[in-house]
């Protein structure tokens, strides 16, 4: 019995004895994982639209960690008879392999599936638009990026992929909601047992800066939106410009350009590089800011401002969306989807076409769905039409409608469209589709939609 009390007596005085007591550190955010910037694209061989960009600012130190959406099942393959699944086994290493020779090894892949159209909405849905956010806000959690870098999300000419335009959309709201700790608290909270496999123990993040690149054609109204990047510099590290860096990590891609590969490896540099130019690959790298929460200018550097350590969370300001009292027509889909997506998000400096404009394959068929609103307290008449160039017909939609009191509904009309006048071309000229609603002999509505046609177009 007298020795325990001195046991406990020697326990109670040892701090004294031994000195003060040391301070144990409580554990933090796993540093590895740590990013200055998080790029977010939807397919393998996708980062390819900023790997220039991204060889730069890894010479400059900086961290990446790059987000894609699907794994690329879908489309050919240059090197063997794998398809779809196995497909995307192969193509996750293969872009694995292409960020590696950047030293970027922070990669993930949000689960999505490969979606051939332009319509963002399709491939949200095809994401499965809810668990793919989550997954995206737990990336920014833990890689807790100054800036995040995406497709732009708008509707265009060009390939203007649906996937491409998703990834966008999702990098914007995963921004805007991973510093909100109410959003995913599951993520934000800490387990209180050992064990405990459900909560997850993540900080809320609020990225500084979002920045967008367009998978438009045109070019007009996204200059002088952001900052610009020469690619012909050298990089410090690697000894050769950037362009050619971007170029030697796609080289991996080889299921989807073996034969673009196997061409280049039998040419000398001095040709590789007078064709890539003419290809685009040596022209200036342009991004379009989206937003900034730490001030600085349009066109300044990307990490102007930015500064280490947390910033405060950010909510969007709540606008109204003013509700017409009367008659009213509108169109619906991806252009309806995106004004409203520009007004949640506090982009509506975001450069978009007006009109709402689309390519679309020559001999095929537009589908031009609207919402036709009636607010009053009686059904109403209202008579849709359209105005088309020659030789561009309406196979249904158009006439007398009945919408009854109080009600909105969707309507679609239907356009053929003709072959290319010459078959020789790859496109014609954007032309002007009007589409008129009209009730009692008033017109009730316009909507207005430019239309590209071409030899080869990805569905609408
Ligand atoms: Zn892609």
């Amino acid at each position: 019995m007298k020795s325990r009390v001195m046991l406990i007596l020697l326990s109670l005085f040892l701090p004294l004895i031994g000195g003060a007591q040391e301070a144990k550190p409580l554990p933090g955010a796993d540093e590895r994982y740590k990013a200055d910037i998080l790029l977010v694209v939807a397919h393998p061989d996708d980062e390819g639209a900023a790997t220039a960009y991204l060889a730069r600012a890894i010479d400059e130190g900086k961290r990446v960690a790059v987000a894609y959406g699907t794994r690329g099942s879908s489309g050919g393959n240059e090197v063997g008879t794998e398809q779809a699944l196995a497909l995307g086994a192969i193509r996750e290493i293969e872009a694995r392999r292409a960020l590696g020779t950047l030293g970027i090894t922070n990669v993930w892949f949000l689960g999505g599936k490969d979606t051939a159209s332009q319509d963002v909405l399709q491939s949200l849905a095809n994401w499965d638009h809810g668990a793919a956010l989550e997954q995206l806000v737990r990336l920014v959690r833990l890689t807790r990026p100054e800036v995040v870098l995406t497709f732009l999300p708008g509707a265009f000419i060009g390939e203007d992929h649906g996937d491409h335009q998703a990834s966008g959309v999702l990098a914007t709201e995963a921004s805007d909601l991973a510093g909100d700790p109410t959003f995913f608290p599951s993520q934000v909270a800490v387990p209180l047992r050992r064990l405990e496999p459900y909560l997850e123990g993540l900080r809320p993040w609020q990225p500084k800066k979002i920045y967008y690149f367009p998978d438009a054609d045109r070019e007009d109204i996204f200059k002088g939106q952001g900052p610009e990047y020469s690619v012909k510099e050298i990089s410090k590290s690697s000894k050769k410009a950037y362009w050619r860096a971007s170029l030697d990590s796609f080289r991996l891609h080889e299921t989807q350009a073996k034969s673009f590969v196997d061409q280049l490896n039998k040419m000398d540099d001095a040709a590789i590089e007078k064709m890539m130019a003419a290809d685009g690959w040596t022209d200036v790298q342009r991004f379009v800011l989206g937003k900034s929460l730490v001030g600085g200018s349009v066109t300044g550097p990307v990490f102007e401002n930015v500064t280490a350590g947390a910033i405060p969370f950010r909510r969007e300001a709540f606008s109204v969306e003013a509700v017409p009292a009367e008659l009213s027509v509108k169109l619906a889909g991806p252009w309806d989807f995106y004004e409203g997506f520009r007004r949640a998000h506090g982009l509506g400096h975001l450069p978009h076409p007006e009109p709402p404009e689309i390519a679309l394959q020559a001999g095929t068929s537009l589908v031009i769905a609207l919402w036709v609103s009636n607010p009053t307290t009686a059904s109403r008449e209202v008579t849709l039409s359209a105005d088309l160039p020659a030789g561009w017909t309406v196979s249904n939609g158009t006439g007398k409608f009945v919408l009854a009191a109080r009600q909105t509904s969707s309507a679609r009309i239907e356009i053929n469209l003709p072959a290319l006048a010459d078959p020789k071309k790859t496109k014609e000229d954007a032309r002007e589709v009007t589409v008129r609603a009209e009730s009692n002999g008033q017109s009730v509505g316009v909507v207005k939609l430019r239309v590209e046609l071409r030899k080869r177009a990805l569905p609408e």
